[in-house]
């Protein structure tokens, strides 16, 4: 499958990733689902060819790829193995957040050390009392002499057992809504945070999501990220208009895990006989492998349709949401199909399919839920 307006640089890079995910990432991808653990050695060999931080400009040491150029990469990896697509997603958010919202002291401080990547971060939004409604954080900062005094907690943050640094939205001042909002660097290992590990989970195992709770940390003056002011909403919109990106890459992410649900069922279809011919020769298969061509290339266009606009420094941020959902929204079909073709044997876990099939689960949810980009596209059609 190709995007017709891709430069030489980037089909060599696609080429690139296509290759590592195929020849070393696909052989360990069901270990991390399967014992539970962190693809450490895929971290370090992602850091080693610089793929973490790969948007981060080139004067903070790193490569200022586009964002079609990063996700390119991460799709080729999430069509075999998606706690280490996942990987490359995350750490390219915080760092493009710091990029674009930071001071100029804390780019120098943070981003070449993403870009070597030394450090890693997550992003903690969610509260329990703040999950869709996100701008209704009720965790706090207060400034104190040098810097800043944290309170509160979050949940479901992704990598927030092993992250170095969190991104922390938090509320500055006595306000309401986005007002008032902002977003600081915490240390992970900072007095005062206390960190929960979420158990049974259904999808990307390899993966931890956290509950943290904030106790009088102290933050450094120098590691905020955008101030919380009474009068705008600034200090949340910054970072959420980056924040816009993420979620289209998730529709990438999606993308991904269809395509490789897709590959493996067009596949195995070619090999299983059942009344003296082979799957795929039975046209009722054929056209449910059609219809799945169909939404994949469909989503596809979408993704990297969005992606190039805000590469291009022209984000549509709906364009983002329709991207977002169709993308999050065709996957769960899409390897729920592909795992039909294997009958009862998709059912189980020594195939790829079952795991897919959970691992892709989240995309719908995390990154404002299908619901929610429903409503923000609704809104805008009868905006005036
Ligand atoms: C695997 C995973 C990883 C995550 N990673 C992170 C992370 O790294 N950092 C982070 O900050 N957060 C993370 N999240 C949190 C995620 O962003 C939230 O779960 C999501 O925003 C939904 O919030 P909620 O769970 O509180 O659901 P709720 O907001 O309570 O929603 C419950 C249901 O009601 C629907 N709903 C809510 N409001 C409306 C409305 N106005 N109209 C129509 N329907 C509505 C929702 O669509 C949903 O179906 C993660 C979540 C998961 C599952």
């Amino acid at each position: 499958m190709h995007i017709n307006s891709l430069s030489t640089e980037q089909i060599a890079l696609q080429d690139a990733a296509r290759k590592l995910a195929q020849g070393v990432f696909k052989d360990t991808a069901a270990r991390w689902d399967a014992e539970g653990v962190y693809p450490d050695e895929n971290h370090k060999r992602l850091a080693d060819l610089g793929y973490l931080g790969m948007t981060i400009p080139e004067e903070y040491g790193g490569d200022g790829a586009s964002l079609v150029d990063v996700y390119l990469v991460i799709e080729e990896i999430a069509k075999v193995d998606f706690n280490t697509a996942l990987i490359v997603h995350d750490q390219n958010v915080s760092p493009r957040i710091i990029a674009t919202c930071g001071s100029e002291e804390l780019k120098q401080a943070f981003l070449p050390r993403f870009a070597r990547g030394e450090i890693d971060c997550s992003i903690a939004w969610t509260e329990p009392q703040a999950g869709s409604d996100a701008t209704a954080v009720t965790t706090s900062v207060r400034k104190t002499d040098g810097g800043y005094l944290l309170n509160g907690g979050k949940i479901f943050t992704t990598f927030g057992d092993r992250a170095d640094y969190l991104l922390v939205y938090a509320r500055f001042c006595e306000s309401k809504g986005a007002r008032g909002v902002g977003t600081v660097l915490v240390k992970r290992d900072s007095p005062g945070v206390t960190i929960h590990i979420l158990e049974q989970k259904m999808g990307a195992r390899g993966c931890n999501e956290c509950e943290i709770h904030f106790d009088d940390v102290f933050v450094p003056a120098d590691h905020l990220v955008t101030e919380g002011v009474a009068e705008n909403s600034s200090g949340f919109v910054k970072p959420i208009a980056v924040y816009n990106a993420t979620r289209t890459g998730m529709g990438v992410l999606a993308l991904g895990v269809a395509e490789g649900a897709f590959d493996e069922a067009r596949n195995y279809m070619k090999t299983r006989s059942q009344f003296g011919k082979t799957l795929s020769e039975m046209q009722g298969l054929q056209w449910m492998m059609s219809d799945m061509r169909v939404q994949i290339e469909a989503a596809r266009a979408l993704c990297y349709n969005a992606l190039s606009m805000i590469d291009a420094g022209k984000p549509d941020p709906i364009l983002c949401s329709i991207a977002k959902l169709q993308s999050t929204e065709m996957a769960q079909k899409v390897t729920h199909d592909a795992m039909q073709m294997f009958g009862g044997y998709g059912y189980f876990g020594s195939l790829p399919l079952e795991r897919m099939v959970r691992d892709v689960r989240m995309l719908t949810i995390t990154g404002g839920t299908t619901q929610i980009h429903k409503n923000a596209i609704a809104a805008a059609i009868f905006r005036d």
